[in-house]
C-alpha cells in the first residue's frame, strides 16, 4: 500500500514522530491455548463473547458515521456482518463441539477461512481475509481479556494505531519502543490522553477508523497539527523533517526561556504567589517533576498501582510507594487522591458489575465507602506514609457532606489501629475533597468547614456540568467551547473555602490551559496542578500575569 493516505484527528500531547505504524495486534500474543474443562461452558463462553463482539462492532460503525462519513462505516458494517456469518458460527461450535476451547477453535476457523480467501488472489477476498482475521482477533480478545502491547519484541519502534486503548494499557506503554500513538476514538480529557501527556507521547485521538491493511507502512505523525500521514511523499517527508527541525529549534529556545522562570517564584505582579504543582501517577515521576520545577504534587492518582496489578495490594506495598514519593518530595506537599476506581478506570480484580452509565455509577468514593476494608487499608497505607514526609489525603467524587463525615470516622478508626500497633503518622494530616461534581460546587458552602482544602477536578466538573462525557469525542468540542459554566462552579467554590480560610487548587486539565491562568488569578487560585511537561509553561504564565 503506497497510496498517500491522511487522517485527522486531536493531537494531545506534543511532538512530531516518524515511523512504521503497527496495530495493536492482539492476536500475534494472544493465549488461546486454553485447557478445555466442560464442552458447555465453552460454548456459552463463545456465544456471549460473540454477541459482545456484534454489539461493540456496530457501536464503533454508528460512532465513524457520525464522525467520519458513511463510507469509513461500512468497514465496521461489514465486520458486523462478519461477526454473525452463520458459517463462521456453526464451524466455530462445530469445533468446540469436538473438544476445543472457545478461542482456540476461533483462532482456528478465522485461520482456514482467512487461508482459503487469500488463496483465491483476489484483492477483494484478501481485504475479506484481513477482516476476518480483525474479527476472529475481537472474539479472541474478549474470552481471554487484553493484552500487553509491551510483550512485542520483534519490530523497531512504531507508532502504535489502535481502535482505542484503556488507561491500563497506555500507561504500561514502554516509550523505548513506542514513537507515539494513533487512536480511532477517544478525546483530550480521557484519561488515556491525560497518560499520554504526562507520559510525554506524541498521540493522535480521534481519528476514525483506520483500514487494517495500512499496517506496517510508513508515517508521519504530527500531533501539533492533529494529523496522521501514511505512505507520504518524498516532498512531504522533506517539509515535515524541516518543520520538525524548526520545531525541535523553537523547543529548545522556549526551553532555556522555561528554564529562566523555573528559579524564580511563580508570582503575578500584583505578588499573587500560586503553587504550582505536579498531576503524577506513580513514584517514577517524582524526579521529572521535581526537575521541572514541581512544588509539590497536587494529585498522585492512586488508582494507577492498583490498575497495572492483578490484584489488591496490600497495606504494605501502598504505603511503601507513598513513602517512596514522600521522602523524594523532600518536604513538599504530596496529596495523594484516594481510589478513583470505576468509569473509565475499571480494575477487573474489583468486579464492579458492568453499567450503563459508568460515568454516572460506580466509581470513586462511592466504591470506597462500600468496600471499607480495601479503603481502611489504603487510608493506614496514606496515614503510615505522612510520617515521611508533608502528605495530604483528598477524595474523589464527593457529592455530600456525609461522605465526608462517613470518611473521617474512617480515618480516625485507621489513627487508632495504627497507634494500638506502634506505628508513626501525622496526626494532623491535611484532608481536602475534589470539588469535580456539580453538588460539591453548589454545596461548597457546607463542605468547607469540614476539610482543609478544595481541589477542582475540572475534567469531572466539566463533564457532568455539560452533560458531555469526556470520553466520548463527538461531545469533547462542548467541554471545550463552553468553560464559563465551570469557571462559574470554581469562583463559588474558591470563596466558600477561602471565607472559612482553607485553600483551593485546580488539577483538571483547564489548570494548563493558559488562556484562563489570568481568570484563576483573579479567582486567587491558590494552586495549579498540571502534567509535569506543563509546569514550566504554567509557572512562566503566572509571572506574566497581573
Ligand atoms: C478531574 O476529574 O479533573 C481529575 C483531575 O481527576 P481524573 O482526571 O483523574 O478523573
Ligand atoms: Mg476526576
Amino acid at each position: 500500500m503506497d497510496k498517500e493516505c491522511r487522517f485527522n484527528g486531536t493531537g494531545i500531547s506534543n511532538g512530531k514522530v516518524s515511523g512504521k505504524i503497527r496495530f495493536l495486534d492482539e492476536k500475534e500474543r494472544l493465549k488461546t491455548e486454553d485447557t478445555v474443562t466442560d464442552k458447555n461452558v465453552e460454548l456459552k463462553r463463545f456465544k456471549e463473547a460473540q454477541k459482545t463482539a456484534v454489539s461493540e462492532v456496530k457501536e464503533l460503525a454508528e460512532k465513524t458515521r457520525l464522525t467520519l462519513g458513511q463510507d469509513e462505516a461500512e468497514i465496521f458494517d461489514i465486520h458486523a456482518m462478519l461477526l454473525q456469518d452463520e458459517d463462521f458460527i456453526e464451524e466455530i461450535i462445530k469445533r468446540i463441539e469436538g473438544g476445543e476451547g472457545a478461542a482456540k477453535a476461533t483462532e482456528l476457523v478465522a485461520k482456514a477461512q482467512a487461508d482459503l480467501l487469500l488463496s483465491l488472489n483476489d484483492e477483494y477476498l484478501s481485504a475479506r481475509a484481513t477482516d476476518i482475521k480483525d474479527i476472529s482477533g475481537q472474539i479472541i480478545r474478549i474470552l481471554v481479556g487484553d493484552v500487553d502491547e509491551n510483550q512485542r519484541n520483534d519490530c523497531e519502534p512504531y507508532i502504535l494505531v489502535a481502535p482505542d486503548l484503556t488507561p491500563s494499557q497506555t500507561v504500561s506503554l514502554d516509550k523505548e519502543r513506542i514513537l507515539g500513538f494513533v487512536t480511532f476514538g477517544g478525546t483530550p480529557s480521557s484519561h488515556t490522553a491525560i497518560l499520554a501527556r504526562a507520559m510525554g507521547i506524541p498521540a493522535l485521538v480521534g481519528t476514525g477508523a483506520i483500514d487494517k491493511s495500512l499496517n506496517g507502512a510508513f508515517a508521519l505523525l504530527n500531533a501539533e497539527n492533529g494529523t496522521l500521514v501514511v505512505s507520504p511523499s518524498k516532498d512531504e517527508i522533506a517539509e515535515f523533517e524541516r518543520k520538525r527541525g524548526e520545531y525541535n529549534k523553537i523547543a529548545k529556545e522556549h526551553e532555556s526561556y522555561l528554564r529562566s522562570v523555573m528559579n524564580k517564584p511563580a508570582v503575578t505582579g500584583s505578588g499573587h504567589k500560586v503553587m504550582v504543582y505536579a498531576n503524577i501517577g506513580d513514584e517514577s515521576e517524582v524526579a521529572p517533576a521535581l526537575s521541572n520545577g514541581a512544588e509539590g504534587i497536587g494529585l498522585l492518582r492512586s488508582e494507577f498501582l492498583y490498575i497495572s496489578q492483578n490484584d489488591y495490594p496490600g497495606e504494605e506495598e501502598l504505603f511503601e510507594s507513598y513513602r517512596d514519593v514522600a521522602i523524594k518530595m523532600q518536604g513538599k506537599r504530596v496529596i495523594v487522591r484516594t481510589l478513583d476506581v470505576g468509569a473509565d478506570k475499571q480494575i477487573p480484580y474489583f468486579n464492579i458489575p458492568r453499567e450503563e452509565n459508568p460515568a454516572l455509577g460506580y466509581r470513586g468514593i462511592r466504591v470506597c465507602l462500600d468496600r471499607i476494608e480495601t479503603f481502611k487499608s489504603q487510608l493506614r497505607a496514606i496515614l503510615r506514609a505522612s510520617y515521611f514526609g508533608r502528605v495530604a489525603l483528598m477524595l474523589p467524587m464527593i457529592v455530600s457532606a456525609e461522605e465526608i463525615k462517613r470518611t473521617k470516622a474512617l480515618l480516625e478508626e485507621c489513627k487508632r489501629e495504627l497507634s494500638t500497633r506502634g506505628e508513626k503518622f501525622d496526626s494532623q494530616i491535611e484532608l481536602g475533597i475534589m470539588i469535580e461534581t456539580p453538588a460539591s460546587a453548589v454545596m461548597s458552602e457546607e463542605l468547607a468547614p469540614l476539610v482543609d482544602f478544595f481541589s477542582v477536578g475540572t475534567n469531572d466538573l466539566a463533564q457532568y456540568t455539560l452533560a458531555a462525557d469526556r470520553q466520548n469525542a463527538m461531545v469533547s468540542k462542548i467541554c471545550e467551547k463552553n468553560v464559563e459554566p465551570v469557571m462559574r462552579l470554581i469562583k463559588m467554590s474558591a470563596d466558600a473555602i477561602h471565607q472559612k480560610g482553607g485553600w483551593i487548587g485546580v488539577c483538571g486539565e483547564m489548570a494548563a490551559d493558559l488562556s484562563l491562568t489570568q481568570r484563576f488569578v483573579d479567582m486567587e487560585i491558590d494552586e495549579l496542578s498540571v502534567s509535569v511537561p506543563y509546569l514550566l509553561g504554567v509557572r512562566g504564565k503566572i509571572s506574566e500575569c497581573r
